[in-house]
Parts: structure tokens; C-alpha cells; sequence
């Protein structure tokens, strides 16, 4: 049985995870709309890589014999001025979420509770990936600068990712 205080934090944290997933679709529609067509393919790939996160907490919950409690989801903004500010927006959330997860990982093991830290460490080293993805992308996009030709490119590039379900969801189907 988990404990009251870490399901409450988790089912935070669960919401936390969707609210990433909107705002991520919400920048995949709008470049999308701009006609960045690679750079949406890479926002919407994020968008089901939350709900992934998402759903790795709600299974992890249950496992527990917690409940999970879906919570409305706060609006995110719509418009961004330049595929560079995305990404900087990216990476100021992805550095907050990382501040979640570390918040959650210090109340388990104030709670005693080390299934579910051992949990979070997944979550730990996934934190410091999507940092480093955006940092690089912000540092391609300065470089790029106003180059059309450049910018395409990378819009190509980003075309090209798929979607990986992460390892503990896919562990779990
Ligand atoms: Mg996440």
C-alpha cells in the first residue's frame, strides 16, 4: 500500500505529465500550421512521450494499490515566435519538470518509501536526456540564425524521428 503523501504526489505529478503532453501538441500544431512539418513531427512525438510518463505513474500507482485522480488540465500558451523560442520554452519546462521529479524522489525517501524512489530513477536519467536534447537544438537554431536554407534542413532532419515507446511502458505491454 502506498502511502497518502506520495499518492498525492504522484497523481501531481501524473498531471504534471499531461500538462507537458498538451504542451508539447499544442507547439507540434502550430509549427505544423507554419508549415514546419519536421519540427511538428518532433513536437508530436513529445506529445505521446508524456503520455507515455503519464502512464508509467498510473501503472506504477496501481501496482501500489493507489488511485489515480485525473485532474483538469491547465490551458498552455499557443503561438511561439520562432522555432528557437520553442525550444527555449522546452528547455525552461523540461528544467522545472526536472525540480518535480527531484521534489518527488526527496518526499520517497523522507517517506521511506524505496519502491517508489527506485522508480524515479528511470525518470532521473530521462530528465537529463531531454535537457541535453533541447540544449542542442537551442545551440543548432542560434547557429542556424536567420540561414532559410540551414533551418530547412534541420526541419528535415527533425522529420525523421520516431516514436520509441520509453522502456518501462514498454516493459509493462
Ligand atoms: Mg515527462
Amino acid at each position: 500500500m502506498i502511502s497518502p503523501k506520495i499518492q498525492d504526489a504522484i497523481n501531481a505529478q501524473i498531471n504534471a505529465e499531461f500538462w507537458s503532453a498538451y504542451l508539447y501538441l499544442s507547439m507540434g500544431m502550430h509549427f505544423q500550421a507554419e508549415g514546419y512539418n519536421g519540427i511538428a513531427n518532433w513536437f508530436r512525438i513529445q506529445f505521446k512521450e508524456e503520455q507515455a510518463h503519464a502512464e508509467i505513474f498510473m501503472n506504477y500507482l496501481n501496482s501500489r494499490g493507489g488511485r489515480v485522480v485525473l485532474k483538469e488540465i491547465a490551458p498552455v500558451p499557443t503561438t511561439w515566435e520562432s522555432p528557437l523560442n520553442a525550444f527555449v520554452d522546452t528547455l525552461a519546462h523540461e528544467e522545472k519538470v526536472t525540480g518535480l521529479i527531484h521534489n518527488l524522489y526527496a518526499l520517497a525517501e523522507a517517506e521511506h518509501d524505496y519502491a517508489t524512489r527506485g522508480k524515479l530513477d528511470w525518470f532521473v536519467s530521462e530528465q537529463v536526456e531531454e535537457e541535453e536534447t533541447a540544449k542542442e537544438l537551442i545551440d543548432r537554431l542560434k547557429l542556424i540564425g536567420d540561414n532559410g536554407m540551414a533551418l530547412y534542413m534541420l526541419d528535415q532532419e527533425l522529420a525523421a524521428r520516431t516514436y520509441t515507446v520509453p522502456a518501462p511502458l514498454a516493459a509493462k505491454a
